[in-house]
């Protein structure tokens, strides 16, 4: 039997490590990474989310302290801290922290190279991590830098965001190799296990296009639920907020709530076909 929690959401019978990444520029990774964590954690799931991107905005969506000199994944990632030390509660969100990312990580890439084991650092950090977790998100930068290896060797998940627009399919294949790169050198365990279709516009026949196209070829990987472009999602960080918080009655903020019910329920349900 699930063990259900008061609201409703399935507690994955393990943690799950999941990152949020797709190379292409501005498809929702962040957006995503936020709001479906809010989402899991308003049902009372334990969240992590890990701001791996030194443009540091899940860091501003969720609004935690970013200021350059602020311990951070980069003193995770390059220094000796625990993410425990680096990580910072969200404000009204009990079971969710937030692990930021600074102006410093921008050096990450380059300074990793040099370092030992650079690849699993990120890995080493969250396995070391002492609290109960149940899901972890890690927002990746969009490229396929030693960032993004880093949030793939920690995963057993990729979560891709898909935007519903021309040229949205451009550039996955090179995504989904060095996945099955990671897969064969570096961790046998990543998969991806979940696409969501963001920035849909009903009003296009682009979108269903594109959305159709992205079901034939994904197939069950992709939620039922899809994101609809919509201004809320957009404003809310201008607040420091999820748009679950911003405007709970907007279809951003149900969409949101719906891949997220989806998200947990695939988890319980034994989500851990190949
Ligand atoms: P980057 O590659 O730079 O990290 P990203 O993939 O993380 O970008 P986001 O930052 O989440 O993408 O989104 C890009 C922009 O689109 C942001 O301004 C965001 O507010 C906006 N946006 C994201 N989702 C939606 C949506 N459903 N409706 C309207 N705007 C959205
Ligand atoms: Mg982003």
């Amino acid at each position: 039997m699930d063990v259900l929690h008061p609201t409703g959401l399935p507690k994955p019978p393990r943690r799950r490590i999941m990152c949020v990444a797709n190379q292409k520029g501005g498809v929702g990774k962040t957006t995503t990474a936020v709001n479906l964590g809010v989402a899991l954690a308003m049902s009372g799931l334990n969240v992590l989310v890990i701001d791996l991107d030194p443009q540091g905005n899940a860091s501003t969506g969720l609004d935690v302290d970013h200021r350059a000199g602020t311990l951070s994944v980069y003193d995770a990632l390059i220094n000796e801290a625990t993410l425990k030390e680096v990580a910072q509660p969200v404000e009204g969100m009990p079971t969710l922290k937030c692990v930021p990312a600074t102006i410093d990580l921008a050096g990450a890439e380059i300074e990793l190279v040099s370092l030992v084991a650079r690849e699993s650092r990120l890995q080493r950090a969250i396995e070391a991590y002492p609290d109960e977790v149940d899901y972890v998100l890690v927002d990746c930068p969009p490229s396929l830098g030693l960032l993004t290896v880093n949030a793939m060797v920690a995963a057993e998940e990729v979560l891709i965001p898909i935007q519903c627009e021309y040229y949205a399919l451009e550039g996955l294949g090179q995504l989904l190799n060095n996945i099955d790169l990671i897969k064969a050198h570096l961790n046998p365990k990543i998969r991806v296990s979940t696409i969501l279709l963001t920035m849909y516009d009903a009003r296009t026949k682009l979108a269903d296009q594109v959305a159709n196209e992205v079901r034939e070829y994904f197939k069950d990987t992709v939620l039922t639920a899809v994101i609809p472009r919509s201004v809320k999602v957009s404003e809310a960080p201008g607040y420091g907020q999820s748009v679950l918080t911003y405007d709970p009655g907007s279809r951003g903020a149900t969409s949101y709530l719906a891949a997220a019910k989806e998200l947990a329920e695939r988890g319980a349900a034994g989500g851990e076909q190949e």
